[in-house]
């Protein structure tokens, strides 16, 4: 029974005799203490429903409901061929917990922080069996006049680096020196090729955030915006780096001209791309074809490196790599201006199939083409140094 309830009935009650009186304003009071501590049991109900409604709230995160494109605010309006499943304006905690639940970027996500986690693998195996430290070291060690004792120490710090453990105890001083003078006769570097993976490894997670978090809020959404274009154009532009320098490495001319103007032209679209404006969905094709056209400045360096390198066999499977490359990077694009297929049938490909998830497993494989044809150039010019370059 409601309290509403036991106040009427309370009012209906008729009039009685004295006793009658006494009596039932003896029971009257009986009943209105009835009332009372029902009244008081209801209201205590009542608080304990809602003290147990409060703690399931904090025990069970309020579930955000996914939404429509016409339900969003304007400046999560990008694509109008994906209908559902939106994100918009989740808290943080919220937006983090979303790359376990199915919506419109879950597959954007994912995407990418594989390629983030293969590509960290990938600079993992290569740190582990590449000596790089080593070689800076040996490298000072060689290069610098110094006495026999500091010699044979920095000699040793190198070898530790250099090789494993096991060949290292069993080498004397003087085969670590020869072999010290091994490599450098070898004499590639290989921060180019680090310079590289670091790229694609900083755009491919600055990629999965940003699809993961622009659904908290307009500041965060074009901020992150900013940073993934960033991270394209670092790509971009630190894929050039392993090529041009292992191509070039005889005429430092070349490689300063061209690392020198690609730099340059990086540095000139992060800062273009820097602007707001330019982060919204009407300049999408202007910032594709900034990309593209960078990607596309590849052509004049690797047509010289084709006809330097003309007799060396070893630049066809470059080229093929880099053709597969270039094929994927294209055709990604593509995808990324056209949204095929989505706009065949919107709604269709919500959650899975659009384009630009599309276009982020193409650039996986691009980075992935690219990471083959330096392997070869590496291959190359760690056998072959300069006096031989055109031999096999
Ligand atoms: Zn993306």
């Amino acid at each position: 029974m409601s309290p509403m309830e036991g106040g009427a009935l309370a009012k209906k009650r008729k009039p009685t005799t004295t006793m009658d009186h006494q009596t039932s304003s003896s029971s009257a009071s009986v009943d209105n203490n009835y009332f009372n501590v029902s009244h008081n049991h209801v209201t205590d109900n009542n608080k304990n429903k809602k003290k147990k409604k409060k703690k399931r709230n904090k025990a069970k995160p309020k579930r955000y409901s996914l939404m429509s494109y016409w339900e969003l605010p304007e400046y999560m309006k990008d694509n109008e061929f994906i209908l559902n499943y939106y994100r918009a304006n989740w808290p943080l905690p919220q937006a983090l917990f979303s790359v376990f639940r199915w919506h419109n970027e879950t597959l954007n996500v994912w995407t990418h922080l594989i390629g983030f986690v293969l590509f960290l693998g990938l600079t993992m195996v290569n740190l582990l069996r590449v000596p790089q430290v080593a070689d800076l070291l040996g490298f000072f060690a060689r290069s610098t006049p110094i006495s026999a004792v500091t010699n044979v120490s920095r000699n040793f710090i190198s070898g530790i680096m250099t090789t494993n453990l096991i060949e290292l105890k069993q080498m004397t001083s003087q085969e670590m020196e020869i072999a010290a003078a091994g490599h450098e006769m070898g004499g590639v570097a290989y921060w180019p090729f680090y310079v590289f993976l670091g790229g694609s490894m900083f755009c491919l997670f600055s990629s999965s955030i940003c699809h993961l978090f622009s659904c908290h809020s307009h500041p965060l959404n074009l901020l992150l915006l900013r940073i993934d274009y960033a991270g394209i154009t670092m790509m971009i532009i630190t894929s050039f780096f392993p090529p041009i320098y292992y191509i070039f490495q005889c005429d430092p001319r070349w490689q300063f001209i061209y690392l020198g103007g690609i730099t340059i032209m990086g540095v000139f679209t992060i800062i273009t791309l820097l602007s707001p404006k330019l982060s919204s969905g009407k300049f999408r094709t202007f910032r594709a074809l900034l990309f593209a056209s960078m990607g596309l400045f590849g052509i004049v360096p690797a047509v010289h490196a084709s006809i330097v390198n003309w007799g060396n066999p070893r630049r066809n499977a470059t080229l093929v790599y880099e053709a597969a490359m270039a094929f994927f990077y294209l055709t990604g694009t593509g995808f990324y201006i056209t949204r095929i297929p989505e706009r065949w049938r919107p709604g269709w490909f919500d959650i899975a199939g659009h384009s630009h998830q599309i276009f982020h497993v193409l650039v996986v494989l691009g980075a992935l083409a690219h990471y083959a044809a330096i392997l070869v150039m590496l291959d190359w010019r760690s056998t072959f140094g300069c006096d031989n370059n055109n031999t096999t």
